[in-house]
């Protein structure tokens, strides 16, 4: 195959498709793209029943839900993978095979079941194809080009799923290493302390250095010092993805590259001028150091700094976890989505500090009216997300309404002696089958949206009209 003969960089996927287009004649493309169409529901369904029979696949595929969206998600990826496309859509449909490469990464579909599904449904379509009678009247050369188009748009679509699937699984596995990394790190706090120290030594070295002057004068790198050395065989490794280390990589090179070699000119004039620059970089740095930690340091615990819930970081593995007992013990969860309602007054009216304790209080409210089983997340800003463990639907309605009430009836306690009411809404979204816990954020997240909409300070289910304010007494 011609990608495996070229480097990674070589590699362009939509240079690809578009040869695949090309080469192929544009009526043999447009006679596959209309089969595509007219097979699209036969074929998904067939691939669904096949699937099935699969005890590892039907784990994933065993649910009405999954059923529903699958069969039509995969009649759309037919018809769109057999579409001539004009070549301004191919980065679009190149992205959506992607896309669907970290569905399934997310979801953690086995790689030989993708496979699996990708040889049954191309040997269907292959077959089908050769015993159309208009497809039987092609002359050989014809009928060559038109098993080429469908295997070759059907294997570089797979590789492109293979390819991010891959990637994302990594992705995952990097940031368990680096969570490895830093759990090995003594302690950070300790760890900042002395960052900060070897970072302002090295300020101070420069400077006396400048002030002992001498021909000719050598200053010691950022790079070179101890601080230099730590961030990047450690610090650059522990911080992986933080948008703060790429600005702390440019920052070490301007200052040794650009700062220190005019300094070493020693031009009287300009040195005052190049020391406050030298040390606002370092200010700087410094900062972004700090951020840094500071965000680690929340992370290594999975808790929020403000709340002590959890924060997003255990989102994934503990949602995954959920719906992989739900799916092999028939467990069911829930997740509701809760927002306080007109929190930005709060900020607003009195202050910021008064809207921080609103959301200590409110988790604490939450811890004390769930299960030691359950779980909660500080989502975002004034979310939270908890996770009813084992609850029918029903039952995460009822519990969704009292924890709306509570909220209600809670009298929040602001400093100064300020007493406040406040209300909030909630989205609820009991598990359907779906293996992708983000579809049923997302379910969670429309639910709450429609609460907010229709009046607030209300529980809406996922699917469901507004149901009114809370009724269940406490
Ligand atoms: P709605 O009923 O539609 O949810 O209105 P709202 O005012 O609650 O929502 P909006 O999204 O307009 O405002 C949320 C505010 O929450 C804005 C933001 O400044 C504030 N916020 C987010 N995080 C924090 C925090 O950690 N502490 C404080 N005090 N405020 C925060
Ligand atoms: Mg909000
Ligand atoms: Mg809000």
């Amino acid at each position: 195959m011609i990608v495996s003969q070229h480097s990674r960089a070589d590699f362009d996927p939509v240079v690809e498709w578009q040869s695949i287009l090309t080469k192929t004649p544009p009526a043999i493309a447009q006679r596959i793209s209309a089969l595509a169409h007219d097979l699209g529901d036969e074929l998904a369904e067939a691939f669904y029943t096949e699937m099935l029979t699969h005890p590892q696949a039907k784990l994933f595929l065993d649910a009405d839900i999954v059923h529903q969206r699958l069969h039509a998600s995969m009649r759309r990826w037919l018809a769109e993978l057999f579409e001539p496309h004009p070549p301004e859509a191919l980065s679009a449909i190149v992205a959506q095979q992607r896309h669907v490469g970290e569905v399934h990464a997310r979801i953690q579909l086995p790689m030989h079941l993708v496979a699996r599904g990708a040889r049954f449904l191309k040997g269907r379509l292959l077959s089908r194809l050769l015993h159309r009678p208009d497809v039987a009247a092609l002359d050989a050369q014809q009928t060559e080009a038109a098993l080429l188009y469908v295997n070759d748009l059907f294997d570089l679509a797979l590789e492109l799923m293979a390819e991010s699937y891959v990637r994302d699984t990594q992705r995952v596995a990097r940031t368990e290493e680096a969570f490895r990394l830093h759990a090995l790190s003594q302690n950070l706090q300790v760890e900042r302390e002395r960052q900060r120290f070897l970072l302002a030594a090295w300020g101070q070295e420069v400077l006396f250095a400048l002030h002992r002057g001498g021909q000719p004068l050598v200053l010691p790198t950022l790079r070179g010092s101890e601080f230099g050395l730590w961030f990047l065989h450690k610090g650059d490794n522990l911080f992986e993805g933080a948008p703060e280390v790429e600005p702390v990589h440019a920052s070490l090179d301007r200052i040794d590259n650009a700062l220190l070699p005019q300094l070493q000119v020693q031009d009287p004039q300009r040195q005052p001028v190049l020391i406050t620059e030298l040390q606002a970089a370092l200010g700087n740095l410094q900062y972004l150091v700090q951020v840094l930690f500071e965000r680690h340091i929340e992370l290594e615990s999975g808790r929020d700094a403000l709340t002590r819930l959890l924060n997003r970081r255990f989102l994934g593995p503990i949602l995954g976890r959920e719906v992989h007992l739900a799916q092999q013990r028939r467990i069911p969860f829930a997740l509701l989505l809760l927002d306080l309602d007109h929190f930005k007054l709060v900020n607003d009216q009195h202050s910021h500090d008064a809207g921080d304790t609103v959301l200590q209080q409110t988790a604490l409210l939450l811890l004390n009216h769930v299960r030691a089983s359950d779980f909660v997340f500080r989502y975002g800003g004034e979310e939270f997300l908890v996770v009813l463990v084992d609850v029918t639907p029903e039952q995460a309605l009822r519990h969704a309404d009292k924890l709306c009430q509570r909220i209600a009836e809670h009298t929040y306690e602001l400093p100064g002696g300020v007493a406040l009411n406040l209300t909030a809404s909630i989205g609820v979204a009991p598990y359907c089958g779906h293996p992708d816990y983000q579809y049923l954020i997302h379910q969670a997240d429309t639910a709450l949206y429609q609460a907010k909409r229709s009046g607030r300070n209300r529980v809406v289910v996922a699917g469901d009209a507004a149901v009114g304010p809370p009724t269940i007494a406490a």
